[in-house]
């Protein structure tokens, strides 16, 4: 089949094959995906047609009484032997795993998880290590996980991202969704919220490095975001049908990812300040905040930084005369500080990537010179950091980085740093490669007061 040209119904992108004109083919394992009101009723129906006759559900003790209990009786009812465990062990780690495997029943055909991340992302890779389907019946949307092909637990006590599959079907039933502790549907909006920043990073990566661009899946995720920002005054009251769109921007931003065969189109500069976040906080035995409230912080700073850039009068002089007076020692001792432990595996990456080196520098200030233009035109379609930061307060999210317990000290360095996390190019190495990360940051954090 051919991709469609300009965005459709989620539905319409599920488990065919897509030929896109940006060359590549386009595809999503996911079979199924139901959301708005009532759209419990209909898991019978979808565990019936693709031919599990005995399912089982994984909850937590929470979960089991928000969803879980009416799935088994829904499931029954429609006379289908649905058992059912609630999790006790809720490390998601190898308790959890060893947990699942002992009470797995011997005839289990499918496996459902009930929850948001964490049960999702342990259903997903149990059930891919035991070579059993799965479903998720999502009971809050605080991040855009839920439509991923990976798992997410914690091994010897570190978070690990390990190869799993992608759920078969996924339900988010707006009747449950606004049951959701409201913190959670606004951290799911703060991801949401990120796209706008990442769509930017692929339009720079695309007129700088002439990078892999693909239309339609852009048109699909900005249609998902768009309307969401057109019902943000529903969301403020938290009514079913705004929940439902953040749910299906979720799902879709994680359809695209699964389209496009990497996170190109869901991540970007807002997610590398969220990862250097984590990793910090990690390190300091505290998260500063949940993964959607980070990038939505994360994606006013870079709306920040695209406005400094844009009243700069850029020097490609200047940059080609810091590009020459690279020195990846100093670089490296910079790192170390900044990401202390973490350090080793930053440094290995760039020995890989050499996103640094004077050579790629040159060949894109170059590049950069000759499309200033375009540079500038595309930046100018972004919103203010202003009026982002007024709608995330509106909606009870954090907006500035001292709202996360991110203090000056540590801006400065996530601002200098983050872009290391992932060899991925953004807006940050658009800044440093001109020579201007340092400057411009500054100018970014005085605006905080
Ligand atoms: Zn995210
Ligand atoms: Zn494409």
């Amino acid at each position: 089949m051919k991709m469609y040209e300009s965005p459709r119904p989620i539905g319409d992108y599920l488990d065919k094959e897509l030929d896109c004109p940006c060359g590549r083919r386009h595809y999503v394992p996911i079979k199924q995906v139901e959301i708005g009101p009532g759209a419990l009723n209909k898991l019978p129906e979808a565990v019936r047609r693709l031919g599990y006759k005995r399912p089982w559900l994984l909850c937590d003790p929470i979960t089991w009484k928000v969803a879980g209990e009416r799935c088994q009786s829904l499931l029954r009812e429609a006379g289908i032997e649905a058992t059912a465990h609630i999790l006790e062990n809720l490390g998601f780690d190898e308790s959890t795993l060893g947990e699942i495997v002992i009470n797995l029943p011997a005839d289990c055909d499918l496996m459902i998880g009930v929850g948001t991340g964490s049960i999702t992302d342990m259903t997903r890779y149990s059930s891919f290590k035991l070579r059993l389907p799965c479903f998720t019946v999502a009971t809050g949307a605080p991040m855009d996980g839920f439509a991923a092909s990976i798992g997410i637990l914690n091994v010897k006590g570190l978070k690990a991202t390990l190869p799993a599959h992608s759920t078969q079907v996924i339900i988010g039933d707006t009747d449950i969704l606004k049951g959701a502790p409201p913190r959670m549907t606004v951290a799911g909006f703060g991801d949401l919220i990120g796209k706008i920043s990442c769509l930017n990073d692929w339009e720079l990566a695309r007129i700088i490095n002439a990078e892999h661009y693909c239309a339609p899946i852009v048109a699909l995720v900005r249609s998902c975001l768009d309307k969401v920002l057109s019902q943000t005054e529903k969301l403020e009251n938290r009514e079913p049908e705004a929940l439902g769109l953040v749910m299906e921007g979720l799902v879709c931003s994680g359809a695209a990812i699964s389209l496009y065969g990497n996170s190109r189109p869901a991540s970007g500069a807002e997610h590398h300040l969220s990862h250097y976040w984590e990793t910090i906080g990690e390190q300091r035995g505290t998260p500063f905040a949940m993964h959607g409230e980070q990038v939505a912080v994360g994606t006013g700073l870079v709306l920040s930084l695209a406005e400094a850039l844009l009243e700069e009068e850029v020097d490609f002089g200047a940059a080609r005369e810091a590009a020459r007076r690279y020195d990846p020692a100093a670089w490296a001792r910079e790192m170390e500080r900044a990401y202390g432990p973490a350090a080793p595996e930053v440094l290995r990456m760039e020995a890989e990537a050499d996103k640094n080196g004077t050579e790629g520098r040159l060949r894109r200030i170059d590049s950069m010179e000759k499309n200033w233009a375009a540079v500038r035109a595309q930046l100018k379609t972004l919103p203010s950091a202003t009026w982002l930061r007024e709608l995330l307060r509106r909606l009870g999210c954090p907006a500035l980085p001292g709202d996360i317990g991110i203090d000056r000290t540590l801006l400065k360095d996530s601002l200098m740093v983050c872009k290391e996390i992932r060899p991925r190019y953004t807006i940050f190495q658009t800044v440093w490669d001109l020579g201007l990360l340092d400057k411009l940051s500054d100018r970014v954090i005085e605006k905080m007061d």
